[in-house]
């Protein structure tokens, strides 16, 4: 089969891999009819020390499942799934406390050991635990956002979450990339009255607005603490989705929290430390988050997706073949595509 195979930082190739097949008797294989590229693909892509053997990327995806092993009991061939970022049992302690994240038995895909979703095929370990059926007869239209659900709708939603986003507060989303404006629909669907974005792209401003955004903040820096602070009567946000990663987001995230407030992380670090500490402790601001268990979020989002009450597919500026991956990419690290999809 074909899938995207990235060897070090920049090199990005469609190349002819041996198909995925069953290894584990718990393990499935789905046939990819969405994939796409995440942000979190572009720190590999700036950074990647050079790998002989490639690593076969992607980690969202939806799809068919083509084969399932002799252990998999709920996930049958013909079923169509939502793959999350993070495969898991499903059953260990860290699976029942709703953060498949951390499952003892889990892990990632599009690493290294575990190939990724940006291909025509997939291996799936734990079957059972990782895939969620769409049971439902999902059109057309729908796959987008269905496929948001492997990652950025729900890593957007526990960013609302871990900040503690609920009815009447306020809100500010740090980054206007595909997570942050996922954040943006979280928080006016947990009740935010005034959700504040950061950010500076036309285009992605424009999405905000229609998904709930209520103020825009395009300065950075200062001069953006400033601005959050005259938005918020002099105090600051309630809670802050901080969907970027970088030093500059984060220290920016804890300046605009009030007193008492919270930021919820979902940007993947990009330092050894946390900023802010000394803002965080003498305001007494809770910061938390990580990697977003998505599987645990499907079922509370899933029957909003199918209802179209939130529309988290418009993320999706650009659709390629696997051809066109490579040039996927290089559109998203320009920014000239906010989040592309990939159609095997
Ligand atoms: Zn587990």
């Amino acid at each position: 089969m074909r899938a995207t195979v990235m060897y070090s930082a920049g090199d990005v190739r469609i190349e002819n891999v041996p198909d995925p097949k069953i290894i584990e008797p718990t393990d499935a294989v789905i046939r990819v009819t969405r994939a796409c590229v995440c942000g979190s693909d572009l720190w590999p892509y700036q950074k990647m020390e050079h790998v002989e053997t490639g690593r076969v990327m992607g980690h969202e995806a939806i799809g068919v499942v083509e084969d399932v092993g002799a252990d998999v009991r709920t996930i049958k061939r013909g079923d169509f799934v939502i793959m999350p970022f993070a495969f898991s049992d499903g059953t260990c302690v860290f699976c029942h406390d709703g953060l498949q994240t951390s499952c003892i038995h889990g892990g990632f895909f599009g690493t290294t050991e575990v190939a990724g979703a940006q291909a025509e095929a997939v291996r799936i370990p734990l079957a059972d635990g990782t895939l969620f059926p769409v049971g439902a007869h999902a059109d057309d239209a729908l796959m987008a956002s269905l496929l948001t659900l492997s990652d950025v709708m729900g890593t957007g939603h526990h960013a609302a979450i871990i900040a503690s986003v609920t009815p009447g507060k306020s809100v500010a989303v740090v980054g206007d990339g595909a997570v942050g404006l996922c954040g943006v629909i979280a928080a006016k669907r947990l009740g935010a009255e005034q959700i504040i974005i950061l950010g500076r792209h036309a285009d992605r401003i424009a999405l905000a607005k229609d998904f709930g955004a209520t103020d825009v903040v395009s300065e950075r820096g200062d001069a953006a603490v400033e601005r959050v602070r005259e938005l918020t009567g002099g105090y600051g946000v309630h809670s802050v989705l901080e969907c970027v990663g970088l030093e500059q987001a984060m220290n920016t995230a804890i300046s605009i929290a009030r007193p008492g407030g919270a930021v919820g992380r979902v940007g993947v670090p990009q330092e050894q430390t946390i900023p802010g500490s000394e803002p965080a402790f003498y305001n007494n601001v809770t910061v938390g988050g990580g990697p977003a268990p998505v599987r645990a979020y499907i079922a509370e989002l899933l029957p909003d997706v199918l209802a179209g009450s939130i529309e988290p597919g418009r993320v999706f500026d650009r659709t390629v073949g696997l051809d066109g991956v490579p040039d996927g990419y290089r559109a998203m690290n320009d920014r000239k595509a906010i989040k592309v999809m990939v159609k095997p």
